[in-house]
């Protein structure tokens, strides 16, 4: 039987949608992984059926052919280069009320804080100086930064240091409001679609949140113009084979300049708080397959990886990822910024964390580069 052949996958794991095991038994030795991580590369795109038999069925020998063709596929687009980003976590409320997030506007343990116009420039001024020429504003989905307060914003940064590029990640707003944006001068724009399932969708937020809306949003970021992102969490609650094919699939059909990609980690104040942490091998796995599909994609080594990883960060580099993005924050705010438990960088100064990150990289054979980092795809 050859993948072709393999028309119904779809059904056969159907009942049972963690079929890692069934899928294994069922195509050992008919269908090779290899083969399709190989098509994956040629046609930068795979069949739901694929999707799903690679990654229920996959080997470690598997991961390790994948990781390979991503290394080489990103040093034949970016060399050793990483590119580096000055995350600034500038505010910690949020209307929202996602399962997963620790800044879900019912936890009430979160401490809310909001940095000023002076505090946002001078986290952009220190990490000038850095070498930083990327900042990215993100923050929860907070009512207080109306359109013109994010635009005025914006018009400073941009201002100030036109030779930066700027990404926002700031969540779900009206087409309108990210036309002004962009117009204002913004660059980029990160928003995580979570999860391509619609059902998986529903059981990590609330019934108020749209899935259909956040992908729209998505559409609506590209189409005007944004170098735009999206992602979701590796090893989240009900997430499975099927609903990472919907991922994929997503992916193929959006054509993203960046994807974001880290392991679920769960949050103690929030309804996910007992549940287990996304898997590392299978997030590495993930990055380099993005890689392969993505070719240029600029695709980050995430805190959440470091955070679940001593080596989280070097080894998302060795599986194909070529960007890493530090905390620029202000250290008195960064411990309230906690999306997740245990989250890196929280004491640690951006200088000396840079330096640090800088002596890690070079260890593996990487160096950070003091450029905008833009997407040079077509
Ligand atoms: N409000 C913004 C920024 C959200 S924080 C927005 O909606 O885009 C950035 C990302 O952190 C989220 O998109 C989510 O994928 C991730 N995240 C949130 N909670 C997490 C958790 N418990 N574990 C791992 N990642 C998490």
């Amino acid at each position: 039987m050859t993948i072709e052949d393999s028309r119904s996958v779809d059904s056969i794991v159907h009942d049972n949608r963690f079929a890692g095991e069934a899928c294994n038994l069922l195509f050992s030795g008919i269908s090779d992984m290899k083969q399709i991580i190989d098509r994956l590369e040629k046609a930068e795109c795979l069949t739901r059926d694929e999707w799903i038999l690679l990654l229920s069925g996959y080997r470690d020998e598997d991961r390790v052919y994948a990781a390979e063709k991503a290394r080489r596929i990103a040093g034949h687009y970016f060399g050793n280069r990483i590119f580096i980003r000055g995350l600034i976590e500038f505010t910690g409320f949020c209307k929202n009320n996602c399962y997963y997030c620790g800044l879900r506007r019912e936890n009430e343990k979160a401490q809310r804080y909001r940095l000023t116009e002076e505090e946002i420039l001078s986290c952009c001024e220190q990490g000038y100086k850095l070498g930083f020429r990327t900042f990215v504003l993100q923050g929860g989905e907070d009512a207080w930064y109306t359109d013109a307060r994010i635009e005025h914003i914006i018009r400073l940064i941009k201002g100030r240091w036109p030779d930066c590029a700027l990404t926002l990640s700031i969540g779900e707003r009206e087409e309108a409001s990210y036309r002004l944006f962009y117009e204002a001068g913004a660059d980029r724009y990160l928003l995580r679609h979570e999860t391509g399932d619609r059902a998986h969708y529903g059981r990590l937020h609330p019934p108020e949140m749209s899935f259909d809306h956040r992908k729209d949003c998505l559409r609506a970021l590209k189409k005007i113009g944004f170098q735009t992102g999206c992602g979701f969490m590796v090893g989240s609650p009900g997430q499975c084979a099927q609903t990472l094919a919907e991922d994929m699939l997503w992916i193929q059909e959006l054509r993203p300049h960046m994807i974001g990609i880290g392991p679920f980690i769960p949050h103690q104040d929030t309804p996910f708080g007992q549940e287990r942490a996304g898997d590392y091998q299978m997030t590495l796995f993930l990055l380099s397959l993005l890689r392969i599909m993505g070719k240029q994609v600029l695709l980050p080594a995430t805190t959440a990886l470091g955070t679940i990883h001593p080596e989280g960060r070097e080894a998302g580099i060795l599986a194909g990822a070529n960007v890493v993005m530090p905390n620029l924050s202000p250290v008195s705010v960064r411990r309230k910024y906690a999306i997740y438990d245990h989250k890196l960088c929280m004491d640690a100064e951006a200088a000396e964390g840079l330096a640090d990150l800088e002596k890690r990289l070079r260890q593996i054979g990487y160096e950070t580069v003091s450029e905008r980092g833009d997407w040079k795809g077509r």
